[in-house]
């Protein structure tokens, strides 16, 4: 189990990049920290990771204290892995070579084994031989996965391990991340996983625990489901996928009372919001084409502007149409 207590680090020039941060990872558990640039996520992972020296706080694996690089002659711990951004894959020397050298102490024999399990694992095996520079950038990810994950560490810390992927390519790092988690019956204790992101259309579907970061402070921390439906702020419902933010007192557009501050923010996600043959009276402003849905922004006033989906594909810009809200209660906004 890794678990962090306050951690605290500022860069010269008073750059607060993460302040008083706690969290705690369990054996087999998926941790998604979402969070705008700059907000502290890859500073966050330095120091879980034993990378970067916190200013106070303290990370702990197992009970036993992870030392920064100040107390250490070799930065990073041993049961630790942190997949950077950017891969840092050693650019002469092969695919397969980048995966060995990880297991460069152990027994040869093992060690063949060892690598081809996880070329096939990480559907490397065609592409072993190539040099960095002649793979794609899913191939190279999968490369630095299977690099940290090569001799088993029991946590691998990813920095924005989807960013740079294209679709295909994402589901295949996403069902990687879940399989090694998930699947590793049989060896004690299973990984588990934190991965950072701006993005939470992977986060919301893989991780355990999803997190909120906003200027180096953890806002929000919750099951993936709580965060999107309650979160505490504009900035952690926007952060957890599409919404409308409008006033209380719009919300008696839709005939419904209001609380008794007119100027709470309410938080609408778009499926909470349907068109209908009787509502409320708007005008449809734009139309996205989402391939499985239809997202619309309707305007239902100069003030107010809402996101909904439909499965109608004869919606127009411009068109006149109703909108209701769902029979549930609201969420209102702290902040
Ligand atoms: P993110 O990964 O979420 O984009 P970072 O952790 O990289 O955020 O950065 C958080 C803040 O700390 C930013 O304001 C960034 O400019 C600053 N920062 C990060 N690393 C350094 C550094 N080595 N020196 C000075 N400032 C830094
Ligand atoms: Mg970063």
């Amino acid at each position: 189990m890794l678990t962090a207590t306050k951690l605290t680090k500022s860069f010269s020039g008073d750059v607060k990049a993460v302040r008083n941060v706690s969290i705690t990872l369990q054996p087999g558990q998926i941790v998604a920290l979402v969070g705008a640039s700059g907000s502290g996520k890859s500073t966050l992972l330095n120091l879980l990771a034993g990378l970067t020296d916190a200013d106070t706080g303290e990370v702990r694996f197992n009970d036993e204290r992870v030392l920064g690089p100040s107390e250490k002659l070799v930065p990073g711990h041993e049961s630790i892995r942190l997949v950077h951004q950017e891969y840092q894959l050693m650019p002469n020397v092969s695919v397969r070579e980048n995966i060995a050298y990880a297991l460069r102490f152990f027994e040869k024999n093992y060690r063949t084994f060892r690598v081809n399990e996880l070329l096939k694992l990480c559907r490397l095996t065609d592409v072993q031989d190539r040099l960095p520079r002649q793979v794609s950038g899913g191939e190279k990810q999968r490369t630095a996965i299977a690099r940290a994950i090569a001799d088993k560490p029991s946590v691998l810390l990813l920095d924005e391990p989807f960013s740079h992927l294209d679709l295909p390519n994402r589901l295949l790092v996403r069902d990687l991340l879940f399989d090694l988690v998930r699947h590793q019956s049989g060896e004690t204790p299973p990984t588990s996983c934190l991965f950072v992101t701006h993005d939470t259309t992977d986060a919301l579907s893989i991780a355990d625990v999803l997190g909120i970061l906003r200027d180096g402070k953890l806002v929000q921390l919750g099951a993936p489901a709580e965060l999107y439906h309650r979160p505490v702020s504009a900035y952690a419902a926007r952060m957890t996928g599409p919404v409308t933010i409008v006033k209380a007192k719009y919300v008696s557009l839709f005939g419904r009372p209001v609380s008794d501050n007119p100027d709470a923010l309410v938080c609408l996600r778009p499926e909470q919001i349907s068109l209908s043959d009787v509502g409320t009276p708007g005008t449809v402003r734009a139309v996205y084409f989402r391939g499985s849905t239809v997202e619309l922004d309707v305007d239902l006033s100069r003030y107010v502007s809402v996101r909904l989906f439909t499965s109608r594909s004869d919606v127009q810009v411009g068109q006149l149409v109703n909108v209701t809200l769902v029979d549930a209660p609201v969420w209102y906004l702290r902040s």
